[in-house]
């Protein structure tokens, strides 16, 4: 198949799952539809991804904790595996070494906010002074901007998600696998509740600043790469995201490349008629 047949091809699988989900998307102007990766170009918020293998992605919230964080670190050395921090401005001024830390060893570092307000109840002026600082405080400790936001408890507004994505260039990044670390209940429930829903293109929310979080790691992480999943920064978590297979009406008569073809790998157990891309949890008290 010619390059533009292909693209065609692509195109029109697109547009058909465009309009299956178009109620929960949010174009952005230069979005562009040429390449395998144009599910997301127009997409700003992922609580999960839908990806052609066994990739997920960690993310820890609310740190660096001056003790927790540099454990999680070790443990994450350990095990060969890059996660993404969400971090809050004040305690990265605080401890930047941290931070820089993270960063060096290829951990992705997002944005959660200065002090972890609720964004969807405060003012324009309240929220972009909330990200600049943490912004900059990252940039400071890691010579990096962030491209993350993740908003605590998961609360934002479209209207805000749309405004702070043309300021910023974030994307809003939420979770579809959450334990209630927050509530402490100890290192094994937080372990089984991860073990039991995480899934290929899950993003899974977990706190560096609990110690049954830190303590339920090792094993968590055992036992998920027993099971096959590969862990992946956010980022690259994106950058593997597939369009769902389209209805195969009519048959095309030559093969797509495999390394280009959306499907489900054998461990996927998402539902193949939900979107690539999950539109946003209500808000919570977790994140
Ligand atoms: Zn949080």
């Amino acid at each position: 198949m010619s390059v533009s047949r292909f693209l065609l091809f692509c195109f029109a699988g697109l547009i058909a799952a465009h309009a299956l989900r178009a109620e929960s998307r949010i174009a952005t102007p230069d979005a562009k539809i040429n390449n395998e990766n144009a599910a997301t170009e127009s997409s700003i918020t992922f609580s999960s991804v839908h990806v052609d293998g066994p990739y997920i992605a960690m993310t820890f919230d609310d740190g660096p904790s001056a003790t927790l964080t540099p454990k999680l670190l070790d443990i994450l050395a350990a095990h060969h595996i890059k996660a993404t921090f969400f971090v809050i401005g004040e305690n990265v001024a605080q401890h930047p070494e941290i931070v820089a830390r993270a960063a060096r060893e290829g951990h992705e570092i997002g944005n959660h906010s200065w002090s972890h307000p609720n964004l969807a109840k405060m003012s324009d002026a309240g929220v972009r002074n909330q990200l600049q600082r943490t912004d900059d405080a990252i940039k400071s400790a890691t010579g990096g901007h962030p491209t993350f936001l993740r908003p605590p408890y998961g609360s934002i507004t479209e209207r805000e998600k749309r405004w702070i994505h043309d300021e910023f260039g974030y994307r809003i990044i939420l979770w579809d696998v959450d334990p209630y670390d927050w509530k402490r209940p100890g290192p094994a429930i937080v372990r089984n509740r991860i073990l039991k829903e995480t899934r290929p293109g899950s993003i899974v929310l977990s706190h560096d600043i609990h110690p049954g979080t830190i303590e339920a790691m090792p094993s968590t992480f055992d036992e998920l790469q027993a099971k096959g999943l590969k862990f992946v920064t956010v980022s690259e978590l994106i950058r593997m995201a597939v369009p769902r297979q389209p209805k195969p009406s009519p048959q095309p008569t030559e093969s797509i490349p495999a390394a280009l073809a959306p499907s489900v790998s054998p461990t996927a157990t998402t539902p193949s008629a939900s979107p690539a891309v999950t539109p946003s949890l209500a808000p919570s008290p977790s994140g």
